[in-house]
């Protein structure tokens, strides 16, 4: 997954976070990726909040689209 944009010449910085579903708390490994300047930065740090507090695993994302149709 990537956070933020990456623009082609830019540098990759590859990192590892433990993302919790936010609805059955199941820990999920995820491999992400942003760029050299974007990383550390305070809008990648709000990004990465963001990105927890609405994260939903696969079978709870299913889950949420079954019910709304
Ligand atoms: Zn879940």
């Amino acid at each position: 997954m990537i956070i933020g944009k990456i623009d082609k010449n830019e540098k990759k910085i590859k990192f590892h976070l433990d993302i919790k579903c936010t609805k059955c708390g199941k820990t999920v490994p995820g491999g992400m990726q942003a760029s050299e300047n974007y990383f550390g930065s305070d809008s990648f740090k709000i990004e990465i909040d963001n990105f927890k507090k609405n994260y939903l695993c696969g079978i709870c994302r299913d889950k949420k689209r079954l019910d709304k149709q």
